[in-house]
């Protein structure tokens, strides 16, 4: 069960990849799909395996991670 809830702001993301790859249990990946206003493709989660460590948030650049902690 997941332990944490990431919320990336496709607005402000800049797809620098950082977040994706600081997390330890790979639950961050640039979109193929999205494409924001800037151009950018933006990192998603990918997977429920979140553990709320908040390393993917203090990593990026530019503030667009929410880490929620689930009970
Ligand atoms: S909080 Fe930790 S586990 Fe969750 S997405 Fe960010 S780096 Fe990965
Ligand atoms: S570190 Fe921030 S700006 Fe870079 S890809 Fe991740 S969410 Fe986007």
């Amino acid at each position: 069960m997941a332990k944490g809830k990431v919320t990336i702001n496709e607005l402000i993301c800049k797809g620098c990849e950082l977040c994706v790859s600081v997390c330890p249990k790979h639950v961050l990946k640039l979109s193929e799909t999205k494409i924001n206003a800037a151009g950018y493709n933006p990192a998603e989660p990918v997977n429920d395996d979140c553990i709320a460590c908040t390393a993917c948030a203090k990593m990026c650049p530019d503030c667009a991670i929410t880490v929620e902690k689930l009970d």
